[in-house]
């Protein structure tokens, strides 16, 4: 699928400019645009390193780590599994999702870190509740937001990884699930999702005064059935952090996507969920998808992997006896050590005849960017 090496960093070279001109986005936007922009190039430095067998020569950039870049992620991710291995409970879990209905985007674009915080916490809420209701347990969940859906859309939803257990009120560990398929009734949990979300929302416009202005856009979406989606069978710890790994470090869209660049185009594919899942390609005006996946950069700060009730800190010494002990303790370990042990891939292996180990033989100093930065206009 495949040909050629497009990046979102080549977008923003080529669109950027026109984008800010024409979106005066903030200026943690453009912060962001510029990091991803100029990622593992000359203009974050780096050093040149010399192959001890081939004494070929290469250099390494250093890459921007933002939690927006597409190159940024791989390792993380990585390193993600095995921190999260250390602390999660071994059991089985389901997979939740919780969507909202999109007429909700105009809310969620008036102050979105606001809205997402509200999503999180309507979401545990409801979690919690369920959990007390229909097993007398705390129960837990790994909570992870995603914004976007396919073309780069506002789509903003919560996968959950939801624990089959929970601690009762004598502090005792409890397997909960119906006959080890199901946690909860999806649609009552929808109904309840749908209160808790809807109420926080309409006292945060209340307070902001902004609540005459949308009433009718929100009795519109208190009348519609609201989706929680859940994955009726379920793995085990391992595996399961594994697949959520594919989760919690995606960004908006990735490079192997994008198709190509034209002088006012950008292609790229997109599943079609319509069509099993079909990847189909599609193509948008390049400032428009730098509109689009600026949508997707999160608050600063904002935290969007959290952790809940029986799987938050709280709990940590009540479900110790529940976690696996690590599989191997290692100290000193640099960090190409770790690569190399949780991806099987030596960072320092001459690419080029692979028997080889690349050293440095210069650090290659930061220099002034040779793409143009953008900057915020008021
Ligand atoms: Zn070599
Ligand atoms: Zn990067």
């Amino acid at each position: 699928m495949k040909h050629n090496n497009y990046e979102v960093a080549h977008v923003i070279q080529r669109f950027g400019d026109e984008f800010v001109k024409k979106h005066h986005p903030n200026t943690w936007t453009t912060r962001t645009l510029n990091a991803l922009q100029i990622c593992r190039t000359a203009a974050l430095g780096g050093h040149k390193e010399r192959c001890d067998h081939c004494e070929k020569i290469r250099m390494s950039y250093n890459s921007c780590r933002n939690r927006h870049c597409p190159k940024c992620q791989g390792l993380k991710q990585a390193f993600w599994i095995e921190d999260v291995s250390k602390r999660i409970i071994d059991t089985k879990y389901f997979h939740v999702v919780f969507t909202v209905p999109e007429q909700l985007n105009t809310i969620c674009l008036l102050d979105s870190k606001r809205f997402y915080s509200i999503l999180f916490t309507s979401v545990w809420q409801s979690l919690r509740t369920f959990g007390y209701t229909h097993y007398g347990v705390e129960s837990g969940a790994l909570a992870i937001l995603h914004t976007w859906g396919q073309n780069l859309s506002l789509h903003p939803h919560i996968h959950c990884l939801v624990p089959a257990a929970g601690i009762d009120l004598l502090g005792d560990m409890k397997k909960i699930s119906k006959k080890g398929k199901y946690l909860y009734p999806v649609k009552k949990l929808s109904i309840e999702f749908r209160s808790n979300m809807m109420k926080r929302l309409k006292k945060q416009l209340k307070v902001n005064n902004q609540l005459t202005k949308h009433q009718s856009l929100i009795d519109k979406v208190w009348a519609k059935d609201w989706v929680v989606y859940c994955e009726p069978s379920f793995a085990d710890a391992d595996r399961v952090i594994k697949y959520l790994g594919q989760y919690t470090h995606r960004v908006a869209i990735s490079n192997h996507r994008i198709q190509n660049i034209t002088k006012s185009f950008v292609s790229f594919f997109y599943k079609d969920y319509k069509d099993n899942g079909r990847q189909k390609p599609t193509k948008l005006k390049g400032v428009e998808f730098l509109r689009r996946f600026s949508m997707h950069i999160l608050p600063k700060g904002f935290v969007k992997v959290r952790y809940y009730g029986i799987l938050s800190n709280r709990y940590t010494k009540q479900t110790a006896m529940y976690r696996k002990p690590p599989k191997m303790v290692i100290d000193n370990e640099t960090s190409q050590q770790r690569i190399l042990r949780l991806t099987g891939f030596d960072i320092y292996k001459c690419p080029f005849c692979k028997k080889g180990h690349m050293h440095t033989i210069e650090i290659i100093p930061k220099i002034r960017s040779p793409v143009r930065f953008l900057y915020t206009i008021n």
